[in-house]
């Protein structure tokens, strides 16, 4: 087993859809709506591409046959954009397809994938009306892109963005992508379709809820979406106050990208990784 394996199993629910659907299941118990992502990105190959498109089809089945409102969060790397446009397109619509009336959400990735994302999503949405995006408020661009989005009606998460992006293109500072993130977060409440506010970040979820208040934007009008394994306190508190608060759950077997992400966002996390490496090294547990 891979040795990041203990700490990715935190943010990630499992590796096969059968352990994802039960957790997603239990989410729903409590009352938090889901965003299901399949782990995996930059595939090299057509048949990689096909088979995580055939694993979002049968997840999407599965589903239907449970009756929870889903949404399901796709990364176009995964589905081939890196190899041939027409071809990822083609994978796409299938999903969004088969999807129906769950959301389909692109996940934004790295800024060499930002302009293709967004052209292609523009150019599905106009079949596809359960199309969503995600946006990075770090970048730059963000801001007319979101007026782009807005003036379509199409579905934005705003996060940060979690990818290390040049200081020509991005801000860097967390000053200044907080103070996008409002700017953007506050026009997407006033005037999106169904947005959703995507951080853990305290500071920001306080100046929201007090925008949300002031303005009063009708709780049903929008969504917080944390991910699965951090902030549990805060997703239970923003659930009790009468929030709609949707939880990103990614599983699969291709987990390591996404769990390096996760473990470069805080400094205990890597505390906790090499806490781990030394008691496996040194032969610590407790239970032998
Ligand atoms: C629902 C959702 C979808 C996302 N989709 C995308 C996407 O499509 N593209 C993209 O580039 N990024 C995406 N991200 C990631 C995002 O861009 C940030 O990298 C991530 O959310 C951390 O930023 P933050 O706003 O939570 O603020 P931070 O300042 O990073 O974190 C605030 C606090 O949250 C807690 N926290 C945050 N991350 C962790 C962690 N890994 N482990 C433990 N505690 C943590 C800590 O208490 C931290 O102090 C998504 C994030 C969310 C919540």
């Amino acid at each position: 087993m891979h040795l990041l394996y203990p700490f990715a199993k935190r943010f990630i629910a499992g590796e096969d859809p059968h352990t994802a659907l039960q957790a997603i299941r239990r989410l729903h118990d409590r009352g938090f709506l889901s965003s299901a992502d399949i782990l995996g990105e930059n595939v090299d190959t057509r048949e990689q591409a096909d088979s995580a498109r055939d694993l979002y089809i049968e997840l999407i089945k599965k589903f239907e046959t449970i009756d929870i409102p889903m949404d399901f969060s796709v990364k176009l790397s995964q589905m081939g954009l890196n190899i041939d446009r027409g071809f990822c397109r083609q994978n796409l619509a299938t999903i969004l397809t088969t999807a129906g009336r769950n959301t389909v959400r692109f996940d934004m990735e790295d800024s060499d994938h930002t302009q293709p994302t967004l052209e292609m999503c523009l150019e599905l949405h106009s079949q596809h009306k359960n199309l969503g995006q995600a946006v990075q408020a770090y970048l730059f661009r963000t801001k007319a892109d979101v007026d782009q989005l807005i003036e379509r009606q199409i579905s934005v998460r705003l996060c940060k963005g979690a990818y290390k992006e040049n200081p020509s293109i991005a801000y860097t500072s967390m000053e200044d992508i907080r103070e996008n993130f409002l700017v953007l977060g506050y026009k997407l409440l006033k005037e999106g379709n169904m947005p959703a506010i995507a951080t853990h970040d305290e500071y920001l979820l306080q100046k929201i809820l007090s925008f949300v208040e002031k303005e009063n934007i009708p709780p049903q009008s929008f969504h917080f979406e944390m991910l699965y394994g951090v902030a549990r306190d805060l997703q239970n508190t923003l659930l009790k106050k009468g929030f709609q608060v949707r939880v990103y759950t990614p599983f699969g077997k291709a987990w390591l990208p996404y769990t390096i992400r996760r473990l470069l966002e805080k400094k205990e996390n890597i505390v906790f990784v090499v806490k781990n490496l030394f008691k496996e090294f040194f032969g610590l547990r407790k239970i032998k």
